[in-house]
């Protein structure tokens, strides 16, 4: 689900990165910057979405992607933990093993 948010050059988002943008009908990745003190957006060359017309935009975050560290699976990373796994019970379990000792 993309989060659309509202474009207000007054209180615009931070310069100099890439967002999804949309004009209501298309929707492409601009870069929004500064442009002799005036805020522009940069949509690719062949965009069917001007400039001008943006109306909306969003923020980029892509799922960090990373092997489990037990199977080898692709899962998405949430950066807080250090450890990877799936969402697999086998591969938890040997994580938290392999963390916690015999105890648990
Ligand atoms: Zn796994």
């Amino acid at each position: 689900m993309i989060q659309w948010i509202e474009y207000d050059p007054k209180n615009p988002p931070k310069v100099n990165e890439e967002y999804i943008v949309s004009d209501g009908r298309y929707v492409d990745v601009a870069r929004i910057c500064d442009y002799f003190d005036e805020l522009r957006w940069y949509p690719p060359d062949r965009s069917q979405i001007e400039e001008l017309f943006i109306t909306h935009y969003a923020e980029i975050n892509l799922p960090d992607v990373e092997p489990c560290e037990v199977c080898g699976k692709m899962v998405a990373v949430d950066r807080k933990y250090k450890i990877v796994t799936c969402e697999d019970e086998s591969c938890i379990l040997r994580v938290q093993r392999s963390l916690g000792g015999e105890g648990t």
